[in-house]
């Protein structure tokens, strides 16, 4: 067992998301990962600051509003932003904060950084020509155009001239890489990594960081005809307490990897600020084998989904479907085929059996066990390592691995149940109950950062006040039951839902 800092600060955030729509799965996996990590810090003791938030000074911000007839473009905003809040409690996300970076504090923190880089020289007035596609926001070279459009967004870019204020970005080149080569750890997976430093190395140009005339964001405290480029403020946002800063991770999709990965960081050695410790760029999720899409029709509402699954289900079969970093598929028969085969059949049935015989013969007190045989010692040490290869497993970014690690604990503790027959005449039903009681509580906690809903619930089951996030995670490390303690009456946790 590793050395426990307690109270380290932790600063773990998601990108702040554009408001021209409500959230989709794709919104709802980010999120949900950023959570569990968070959860599992704060059961850890650190101080986190789980920072999620709402790109609102964007152009799509305007062009939403303007095609749902609102005038208003700050009502809208409102409006979206509490569908936005309303759809994170729904998936039970324990964000600490949720930025909109239409907020004063926001604004007041991107004049001053960007002041802070205008004093280091950084800055300039330029003229620019280029390409520039509305779906990124950003200008685009020719080399990233599929057939001449933008492969993301599938439209043709529009050629801009004008006049701008640029950053100096090339500056920093050969600085970041180097950055890069010192902190393996920075951008990951690998295969982003490799992406980022050729993309570096075939040379970096300075940016262009502000708009003439939108009407819409946040002005220049330098020029009142020009507004921030939104991506420019919207990196920003991560600044917002720097009492957290450096920000342990920036979770994002790998679409958005550049600005993490490069333009950031340049803007972070300019003002002089530290760089994040970890930049991880997860892959998109397709929907029964095809590209999410409006036009396409199946976008999927993680809302709707909520009300027919629980949400435990859908944050486990999120993770628990796509090693965490590559692209994955979303279909509701996986889903249902993993909350069937794994959650009700495999999790839930040792849960459910354990306690019930618990309830049934022992009038809810956990007997006391007998001297152990090798079995018996072989599964307490189960119990008392299986947290330790969670840790592992989500120390290095695999979320979907700490869920393997779990599931396969659950059948090592069902196979336990099934050969100590506790149900027979001459069998030691106490020290089996004992152990898999103890099992239990520990896979409690090792599921609350995923499942929260599902540990809460079962917190209660076995009668334990306190909240499990006042549960220490290195706890799960130990056999803490004792003899004596009552349980309350076993609920069953996940059931099984009939394939339609
Ligand atoms: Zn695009």
């Amino acid at each position: 067992m590793g050395l426990i800092r307690f109270n380290e600060k932790v600063l773990i955030t998601t990108p702040i998301y554009y408001i021209n729509d409500v959230p989709h799965i794709g919104h709802a996996y980010t999120t949900v990962a950023a959570d569990i990590l968070s959860r599992w810090h704060r059961l850890k003791g650190d101080d986190v600051l789980f920072l999620t938030g709402l790109d609102e000074n964007s152009i799509k911000t305007v062009q939403a509003a303007k095609k749902v007839g609102i005038k208003d473009i700050k009502k809208y905003s409102d409006m979206i932003a509490e569908k936005w809040k309303k759809i994170w409690k729904i998936l039970n996300i324990s964000n600490d904060d949720l930025i909109r970076t239409t907020e004063d504090r926001h604004k007041k923190n991107v004049k001053n950084f960007f002041m802070l880089i205008h004093s280091k020289g950084d800055i300039y007035k330029g003229k620019y020509e280029g390409l520039y596609c509305e779906g990124c926001e950003a200008f685009i070279t020719k080399s990233d155009l599929v057939n001449g459009k933008c492969p993301l967004h599938e439209k043709a870019p529009k050629i801009i001239s004008e006049e701008n204020y640029f950053f100096k970005l090339s500056k920093y080149q050969d600085k970041l890489l180097e950055y890069i080569e010192e902190n393996p750890g920075f951008i990951q997976p690998e295969s982003r990594k490799s992406e980022v430093i050729s993309f570096i190395k075939s040379g970096l140009k300075d940016i262009s960081i502000s708009r003439p005339n939108l009407e819409w964001g946040i002005r220049l405290p330098i020029d009142e005809n020009h507004y921030f480029w939104v991506w420019f403020d919207a990196l920003i946002n991560y600044l917002i307490d720097e009492k957290y800063w450096p920000a342990n991770l920036h979770l994002i999709a790998k679409d958005i990897l550049r600005f993490h990965a490069v333009i950031w960081p340049g803007m972070l050695f300019s003002a002089g600020y530290k760089l994040p410790k970890r930049i991880f760029a997860h892959g998109f999720l397709t929907v029964n084998g095809k590209k999410m899409s409006k036009s396409l029709g199946n976008v999927i509402d993680p809302v709707i989904l909520s009300e027919n699954y629980p949400v435990d289900a859908i944050r486990y079969f999120l993770i628990r479907d796509t090693p965490f970093g590559q692209d994955g598929d979303f279909s509701e028969k996986s889903l249902r085929t993993r909350l069937n085969n794994e959650l009700a059949a495999n999790i839930g049935n040792f849960i459910h059996r354990t306690l019930t015989f618990i309830w049934n013969r022992f009038e809810g007190t956990v007997p006391e066990p007998e001297k152990y045989n090798e079995q018996d010692k072989k599964f307490e040490e189960k119990i008392k390592s299986i947290s330790t290869e969670v840790t592992k497993e989500l120390e290095n970014m695999r979320l979907d691995k700490g869920l393997e690690k779990i599931l396969e604990f659950s059948s090592v503790c069902n196979r336990y149940f099934q050969q100590k027959e506790p149900w027979a005449e001459n069998k030691n039903a106490e020290t089996c109950l004992f152990l898999c009681a103890n099992a239990i509580r520990n896979l409690a906690i090792l599921i609350e950062p995923y499942l929260p809903f599902s540990a809460e619930k079962l917190w209660k089951q076995l009668n334990f006040k306190s909240s499990v996030h006042k549960q220490d995670w290195n706890s799960a490390s130990i056999i803490a039951i004792k003899v004596g303690h009552k349980i309350n009456k076993p609920k069953i946790l996940f059931r099984q839902v009939k394939d339609e």
